[in-house]
């Protein structure tokens, strides 16, 4: 049986190189994107390639976006194997918490940990036994480690991620589903910028190991470079 797998965020960056790295290993992916454009060409890239993909629009700010992707999605499938809550924003990389807008700090909350709660609660009637949810957050959001003034309210967003991982890990124990959180490491996105250490196959890497060679039974951790690190 073919497996299944959504990437919020796939049209670019660390979540479009998951969608392809997962395609390869014969994954069907749903390309998840806010714009329809740039979802619809990223997924055509890799049918181009060979690889089973598709677009499915999905603003993670969005709950009826949520949900009509939800209706799309179980139009076609039955069980969702691989769920990867990719998709982020920062928009305070040099902010001090003290000077911080309202909205900048509602929209980033909105983005990177709401966001990924509701694409969970609302595809949770797909996931079964074996599926494994992901995460991806940041060291930026290590509270008991690497915790700074770096980008305060993109840190609290990802600390407070690895809070609902937690929360979602017990919740779905009983029906096996795994959930983790992931931190890819400084990678060369739009977002990590060009002068990032990491190319973006290896920010990918622990994610796709997390989606696919990870035991089961790992459960409720924070992961780089496939090892587990400190909240
Ligand atoms: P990126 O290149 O800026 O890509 C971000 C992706 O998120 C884009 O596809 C973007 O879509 C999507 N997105 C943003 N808001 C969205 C929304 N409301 N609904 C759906 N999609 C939305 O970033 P990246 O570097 O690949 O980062 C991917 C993840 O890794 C993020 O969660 C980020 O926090 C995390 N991370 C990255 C680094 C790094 O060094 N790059 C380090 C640690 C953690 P549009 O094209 O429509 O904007």
């Amino acid at each position: 049986m073919t497996m299944t797998a959504i990437i919020t965020g796939a049209n670019r960056g660390i979540g479009h190189e998951v969608a392809r790295q997962l395609a390869e290993r014969g994954f069907q992916v749903w390309v998840a994107a806010r714009n329809s454009d740039s979802g619809n060409m990223a997924a055509e890239k890799l049918r181009k390639d060979g690889l089973k993909a598709a677009f499915l629009q999905l603003d993670v700010c969005d709950p009826s976006s949520i949900r009509n992707a939800f209706t799309r999605f179980i139009g076609e499938q039955d069980r969702l194997d691989v769920l990867v809550n990719n998709a982020g924003i920062l928009l305070d990389e040099s902010r001090n918490i003290l000077e911080l807008d309202r909205g900048d700090i509602l929209s980033t909350i909105e983005t990177n940990t709401l966001g990924p709660l509701l694409v969970v609660q609302t595809f949770a009637p797909v996931l079964h036994e074996g599926s494994r949810v992901i995460n991806v957050s940041s060291g930026a959001g290590e509270i008991c480690g690497g915790m700074s003034t770096y980008a305060p309210v993109y840190s609290i967003s990802k600390t407070a991620l690895n809070a609902v991982t937690c929360q979602l890990a017990h919740a779905l124990h009983r029906n096996q589903v795994a959930v983790n959180a992931v931190c890819p490491g400084w990678v060369r996105t739009d977002m990590g910028g060009s002068g990032a250490h990491r190319s973006v196959a290896k920010g990918a890497e622990t994610i796709v190991w997390l989606a696919t060679g990870a035991p089961a039974s790992e459960t409720g951790k924070f992961w780089r470079d496939k090892r587990v690190i400190s909240w």
